[in-house]
């Protein structure tokens, strides 16, 4: 059985592997404030910054989920109001969970086929403490290039911070971490691992914000718990088994221009294959803002209903489409732990049943 689910996703095969060593090795019952753990943080962190390239400057943060970032961002490194630009349903919750803590915040929204303009953007003002863009929409299938954040990036108003959702990419593709802030994801896409651990990384500009915030009124502040991670320390008990099984999977995986490449190929056979032969079609026309990581497809219900329901008699798991998008579309996660084979049998079977 494989799940082509965009999340909780198709976990690496070692994970078991994993888990009966964390049980071996004692780390369900390990002390978080003990030197074991710390080694393992310091350990992670490392591992993290060599083989996802991020910059060894950047302060790297566990939490428990992206919507945990979310809230965060918020709480801690926007005291008046953020901008959101979005075109999909994750976007457009951060936005919805940002409005609901500061109603000032300000969101703007672009169709799925567009690459947004960062000229034009209006709602965006010097006022505005948080930029927020979301690289991977998981709901559409959609994607913003580096050129796009770029972009953004250079005409920021102010003195404001770019903040990135990559929740479904990271781990699968490179990203240009050095162009934002702030960049965060959740292991249970990508990095191919159960769910209940986050990752965010922090520039030394956006570390540089969060002292002068300096907010300390919630558990979870990033304050506190930047304090605590410079001794690679947490506020309170974490999930030392997910961040075990993340040091993991980082050690046996390659480098991410390796896995970069191959998403990419993955990605470019999945949409070239669509465009032509079958009775589906991807969700999104623009092949500048098509996802590398989630392919979406399109037909009429009826058709979307037997292709899930028939491609599950065969062992395959497809993704349905999400909230505006369900009935008419389906989506086909395309990260890194998904074997090759599986994308072999994808192929075949809407070559037979479906072309
Ligand atoms: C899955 C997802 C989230 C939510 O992640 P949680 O870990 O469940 O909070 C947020 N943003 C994007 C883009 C996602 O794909």
């Amino acid at each position: 059985m494989y799940t082509f689910n965009p999340g909780p996703s198709q976990v690496y095969p070692q994970v078991r592997r994993y888990l009966q060593d964390a049980f071996d090795e004692g780390w369900l019952s390990a002390p978080h404030r003990g030197e074991r753990f710390v080694q393992l943080m310091r350990q992670t962190v490392q591992e993290l910054k060599n083989k996802l390239n991020v910059p060894q400057d950047y302060t790297v943060f566990f939490l428990s989920s992206a919507t945990e970032c979310w809230e965060v961002l918020t709480q801690s490194l926007t005291p008046t109001k953020s901008f959101h630009l979005y075109n999909g349903a994750f976007g457009e919750k951060w936005y919805e969970y940002a409005k609901a803590l500061r109603p000032e915040t300000k969101g703007l929204k672009f169709g799925i086929d567009e690459v947004p303009d960062a000229r034009n953007l209006p709602g965006l003002d010097e006022h505005t403490n948080l930029v927020c863009l979301t690289q991977n929409e998981t709901s559409n299938a959609t994607q913003l290039r580096d050129g796009a954040i770029l972009n953004i990036y250079n005409r920021l108003p102010g003195n404001a911070l770019l903040a990135v959702d990559a929740t479904s990419s990271m781990a699968g593709i490179q990203l240009k971490f050095i162009k934002a802030d702030i960049w965060y994801a959740s292991v249970q896409k990508c990095f191919g691992l159960p769910a209940g651990l986050s990752v965010m990384l922090l520039s030394p500009r956006a570390v540089e914000r969060l002292r002068k915030v300096n907010e300390r009124s919630h558990y979870n502040s990033l304050t506190a718990q930047y304090e605590k991670m410079l001794n690679f320390q947490t506020t309170h008990t974490p999930n030392v088994l997910g961040i075990y099984l993340l040091s993991r999977t980082l050690h046996d995986n390659p480098i991410i221009k390796t896995t970069h490449q191959h998403v990419l190929e993955r990605a470019n056979k999945l949409y070239d294959y669509f465009d032509q032969a079958t009775r589906l079609r991807p969700l999104v026309t623009n092949p500048e803002t098509r996802s590398s990581t989630v392919i979406g497809l399109q037909g009429a219900p009826a058709l979307i209903e037997e292709v899930k329901r028939q491609a599950l008699a065969q062992g395959m798991q497809l993704g349905s489409g999400y909230g505006s998008w369900k009935p008419t579309s389906l989506r086909i996660a395309n990260f890194p732990a998904i074997p090759d084979a599986a994308f072999e049998q994808l192929v075949q079977f809407f070559a037979k049943e479906f072309a």
